[in-house]
């Protein structure tokens, strides 16, 4: 069992905490506790020896990547925001974190609450916004709390609001609540969310870095995303390229659950394999074998014990049918059924699907349907059959993110353990399958 503190233990000692290296160290409601530590060293650097040009070319340069799940370049998407037209433009973190079992970015929020402003705004510095929104799901009431008194606490010494440490920047953020809907994680649908109106995603182009929030410019990142931002900016994007792999940089919070020894939030470098988090980390299943990892939420897949050696990093895990997502990390083992798994999550995509397209409204509720009936032993090879195509289908015609990728859990599971739905089909009577 590993025991907080115990920096010999592989859970803790395998771990390299960027961006929680403050949690669990300082007060999140004191603000003096993060400035001891050297918090907003980034932001007075940027805005006393830095342009905004040279901060965007430092973010890139780092090679960070979205930590929501998709993992697109963020300095490329800071220097298409800030090479917009337009005087009026916008910072928005997404918080709304809303994985089964996933627990980052409500973590961040909590414990250091202070990091995560200080990246916003050195991104609204960057890019030429005044203004932040962070949008963080009512459940977190920990967290909203601890942001409030750091927004105001960051007013009173000066480093929010106007003339930002006496410059002529200035910079406000305020806190937008989400009622809960998985889909407002969703860029445009939380967009319109903040505006006011039901969360529903819309057509993409324009991207919001062209046409936002209230129609302006706006640079939209997860709460991890920006919690890396004063580590770049203060250590500087040599060092932090020089963590992680070619292509994958930096460090990567996981929330490592289901049926293994040790569980819990890690940080690790990218580029670890999924060997050493489940097996040296994690400790492996007790009394049993690991069977496989989810990875990626209800958008990644169901990764066999066989590929535990694949490496954590964005390009690896979509090579092998799943995806880094925004941290879920779920070990399951022999005894788990991987047709309830894949029925659990469209179970919960059917509850979350918006409903305005056709392709994830009717198909997730389809897809569940088949789900029920092979794990009742009523199906046949043929509804297996149709189950692919259907996730296909929808794969390919939804609008937004949550149908493009609710079918992956299907669609790994039947590459990987075809089997276990092949032994639940209706056995055959007097060597015909019963229709
Ligand atoms: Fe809504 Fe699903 Fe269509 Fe996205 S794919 S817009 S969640 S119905």
């Amino acid at each position: 069992e590993p025991v907080q503190g115990d920096s010999q233990h592989p859970f803790f000692a395998r771990q390299m905490r960027v961006v929680r290296e403050h949690s669990g160290k300082v007060d999140p409601e004191r603000i003096e506790d993060y400035i001891a530590l050297g918090g907003y060293q980034a932001l007075h650097k940027v805005l006393y020896e830095m342009t905004p040009e040279t901060v965007v070319q430092e973010v890139s340069s780092s090679g960070l990547r979205g930590r929501g799940g998709g993992g697109y370049p963020t300095g490329l998407k800071w220097a298409t925001v800030a090479k917009m037209p337009g005087d009026q433009k916008y910072v928005i973190c997404n918080g709304d974190e809303g994985d089964p079992g996933a627990f980052m970015d409500r973590s961040i929020l909590e414990s250091d609450p202070h990091l995560v402003l200080e990246g916003m705004a050195i991104a609204g510095y960057a890019i030429g916004a005044t203004h932040g929104y962070i949008y963080v799901r009512a459940e977190y009431p920990l967290a909203i709390k601890r942001l409030q008194k750091a927004i105001q606490q960051g007013k009173k010494y000066g480093i929010l609001g106007s003339q930002v440490f006496n410059s002529p920047f200035d910079f406000k953020v305020d806190i937008r609540i989400g009622a809960g809907a998985f889909v407002c994680g969703e860029e445009t649908a939380l967009i319109q969310s903040i505006e006011g109106g039901r969360g529903n995603p819309i057509p993409r182009p324009p991207y919001p870095a062209e046409k936002g929030l209230w129609q302006c410019p706006t640079l939209i990142n997860n709460v991890e995303t920006f919690a890396n931002i004063a580590n770049i900016i203060k250590r500087g994007a040599e060092w932090y390229s020089s963590i992680g792999t070619e292509k994958s940089k930096g460090t990567k919070i996981f929330a490592l659950t289901g049926k293994i020894r040790n569980n819990g939030l890690i940080e690790v470098p990218m580029g670890i394999t999924l060997r050493e988090i489940v097996e040296e980390m994690g400790g492996g299943v007790p009394d049993g074998e690991v069977k496989a990892v989810q990875t990626g939420g209800p958008s990644g897949g169901c990764i066999p014990a066989s590929l535990l050696d694949t490496t954590v990093d964005y390009d690896s895990l979509i090579k092998i049918g799943s995806m880094m997502g925004s941290g879920g990390m779920v070990v399951m083992d022999k005894e788990t059924s991987m047709v309830e798994v894949a029925r659990f999550y469209m179970e919960f995509c059917r509850g979350e699907t918006c409903g305005k397209c056709v392709p994830c409204r009717t198909g997730t509720v389809q897809l569940y349907s088949f789900l029920t009936k092979i794990l009742k032993g009523q199906a046949t090879a043929e509804d297996i059959e149709k189950m692919e195509a259907l996730c296909y289908m929808v794969k390919d015609t939804s609008l937004c993110g949550l149908g493009m990728t609710a079918p992956n859990p299907v669609l790994s599971t039947l590459r990987y353990f075809k089997e276990e739905y092949l032994e639940l089909l209706k056995q055959p009577q007097n060597g015909k399958v019963p229709v």
